[in-house]
Formats: structure tokens, sequence, C-alpha cells
């Protein structure tokens, strides 16, 4: 039976509930019965559904009505030892599309028709589309400085424009006022975890396009939805044995807004306040990340680290990427900073097999 748990007091809902929190105020996390995929005879599906098996259990019909091919991006070689997962690939080009894709299906099958997202462009970009795809509206909630490009496509696939004047922190809290006033559904990347039921994949298509995992992992972390993926997966890839231990996961945040990486240095498990300055990696500026506990959790039971990027290392991975045929946004661009800060503060790294994701298309930003 597929339910959603709260880890903190022990009480579960069924999916069909529009809960987004406990009654407790905790989270929730989900549960559902999952066999592992049989790696090596998938199949000729190369979209992310052909993990089917190891996926929430939707109808066939569900997921044919909100598919678009989503997963199956290719591995690009950046340097001797470093490649990247070329994520800006997907329908909507970013990575966000492999969570998006479950949310739309659930709401498909529970018979919403509205529902409401914030995020800082393109959580909201995909799941207005594949939203769109089940019939279902978008309340988007955006910071009024969002990329005006990742507004017209967001308007394009018939989301609704809420621009909040106020940093990603404010939108999110006027996202749960609205939510909490229409009771509609809160289709979250960061509440809901059926969104990394999807960004899990990205994992799995590591583990078979490399016939094993890279030994180093450098993950972007803003609300930690590409990161509770990651541990997910990890976790059940362990579990069912193709892999005996955890390859390396560097985490990072951009140095103006780090509250878990500050977390990480002071070995903290909870997230710091920290003063929050703007950066051109806006995808992970969350200065109050709602799920931080359990990323910093993450993050310790697999052995990770974390790491920070300046706004200049940044502009330089983004200059030094495009000169080697990859034109991401600035966000993503940060991955190779995080590598380079990696490599410089650990010379061991060098000669490990380290892989970046390639998350968001450059055409996307306004810089
Ligand atoms: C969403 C996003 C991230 C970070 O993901 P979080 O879930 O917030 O940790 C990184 N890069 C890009 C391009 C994104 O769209
Ligand atoms: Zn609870």
């Amino acid at each position: 039976m597929m339910k959603y748990i709260c880890r903190h007091c022990g009480k579960t809902y069924p999916i069909t509930s529009m809960r987004y929190i406990c009654e407790c105020g905790s989270l929730l996390h989900l549960s559902y019965p999952k066999t592992p995929p049989d790696f090596g005879s998938l199949g000729n599906d190369h979209s992310l559904w052909r993990y089917r098996s190891a996926l929430p259990p939707f109808e066939r019909e569900t997921i044919e009505q909100i598919t678009m091919g989503e997963g199956g991006t290719p591995i690009i070689r950046l340097e001797e030892n470093l490649f990247g997962k070329a994520d800006y690939l997907m329908p909507t080009l970013s990575f966000k599309d492999r969570g998006a894709v479950m949310l739309a299906a659930l709401m498909a099958e529970a018979g919403v028709k509205r529902c409401a997202i914030d995020s800082s462009g393109n959580a909201a970009t995909a799941v207005a589309a594949y939203a769109a795809r089940g019939g279902i509206t978008t309340e988007v909630f955006v910071p009024a400085s969002t990329s005006a490009k990742k507004l017209t496509q967001i308007e394009a696939h018939g989301g609704r424009i809420h621009a909040i004047d106020g940093s990603r922190d404010e939108t999110a809290r006027a996202t749960i006022d609205y939510v909490n006033a229409s009771g509609i559904f809160y289709a979250s990347h960061i509440f809901n975890p059926f969104f990394w039921e999807g960004t899990k994949t990205y994992i799995y298509e590591l583990y078979e396009q490399f016939e094993t995992l890279p030994e180093v992992l450098i993950v972007p972390v803003g609300n930690g939805t590409l990161l509770m993926g990651v541990y997910i997966a990890l976790q059940e890839l362990k579990a069912w044995n193709p892999i005996d231990s955890y390859p390396l996961v560097i985490a990072f945040q951009a140095a103006n807004c780090a509250p878990l990486a500050q977390a990480y240095e002071k070995r903290s498990l909870v997230p710091q306040s920290v003063a929050v300055s703007p950066t051109l990696a806006e995808g992970i500026a969350t200065g109050v990340p709602a799920r931080g506990k359990d990323i910093l959790q993450a993050v310790h039971e697999l052995g990770g680290r974390f790491v920070t990027v300046t706004e200049e290392e940044i502009i330089k991975a983004h200059s030094d990427l495009a000169k080697k045929g990859v034109y991401v946004e600035h966000t993503s661009a940060a991955n190779y900073a995080a590598y380079r800060v990696a490599v410089e503060k650990d010379a061991t790294l060098a000669d490990k097999k380290a892989l970046i994701p390639l998350c968001g298309a450059g055409l996307k930003s306004a810089h």
C-alpha cells in the first residue's frame, strides 16, 4: 500500500489525502512496495519509465497521458576524469522534469484540477508543463526577480504567475498562505516526496551508463530535491546489491546562500540561519530550506561533504563549460565550480572518476 508517513510521530496518510504536511507539523515521506529494476534487461523505453517496477505504481494510461519521454539523458566527457550528465536536455530544459512527471501523474490519478507551486523557476516550469498534460491548472509563485524567460515559458504552459515582491523564502511563505486559504493541492517539489521518486532515476541512469557509479558525485543543494533523490537511489542500490559502498557525494551551495554548508562546517544537523546575499545560482538560492534537516541527515548518512562556491568561481565555470560546448544556466555551471573547489581542497579527487549534473539550459537564464 502506498502511503505518506511522518517519521516524527509515525502517523500515516493515504496518498489521496490532500495533505502536504503532517498534523504534527513535520514534513512527510513516502512508502510503497518496490521491485528492483532488472538492470541489463530493461527493454527499449529510454525514458525514466524503464524503471517502472521501482517507481510509484501509476496506471499505464496515466503515464501515457503525462509522459514526454523525460529521462535517458546523455553523458558528456568534460575532462579526463570528469563527466557531466546533460539533464538540461529534458522536455522543459531542466532536471525538474524527473520529479514533475511524478507529481502530475499523482494529481491526474487523484482528480486534482488546480494546484499551486512555488519555485525559483525550473520546478514551476516543469510542473506547469506536465500538469497541463493532465488538464490541471497551476498557480505559480515566484520571486519577482525570476528570469523573464522562465516566466514566459511558465505562462505558455498555462501557468498563472503570482510574482512575489521578496526573496525565495518569502515566496514560499506566500504560497503556503495561499494553499491554506484556497485548499488547492500543493504540488510542491519540496514538500511532496513523490518528486524524489523521479529524481532518483538520475542515479539509476548513471548506474546503467557507467556500468557502475562514478566515484565522486557533485550535487547542487537548494531545497535538495536532487540530493534527496540521489540519497534514496543510493540506499536502494545498496540494499538491492548493485553497489556495495556509496560513491563520495559532494553537496554544494553558493557561498552567498549556504545554510546547510555552514551547518556541515559546524558538524550540525540543523540548518544554520545565515545572512543571504544575491547569487547568480538562483536555482539554489534557498536561505531557509524546509527540508534542511532531511538533507543534512542524508549527506551525513552517505558520508558526504559540503563545499561552497563564490560568484567569481561560478562565472568562470559558466564560461569554461561554454568553451567545451556546454551552455547551461549559472546554477548548473556552479556544479563545475564546486568540482574545482573540491579538487583544490582534496587533491586525491583529481584521479577519481567524477560526475556533475548539467541541470538547466543556458537559454533560460537572464545573464
Ligand atoms: C532546482 C535546481 C537546482 C537545485 O535543486 P534543489 O532541489 O533546489 O536542491 C539546481 N540546478 C538547477 C538548474 C535547478 O533547476
Ligand atoms: Zn507527524
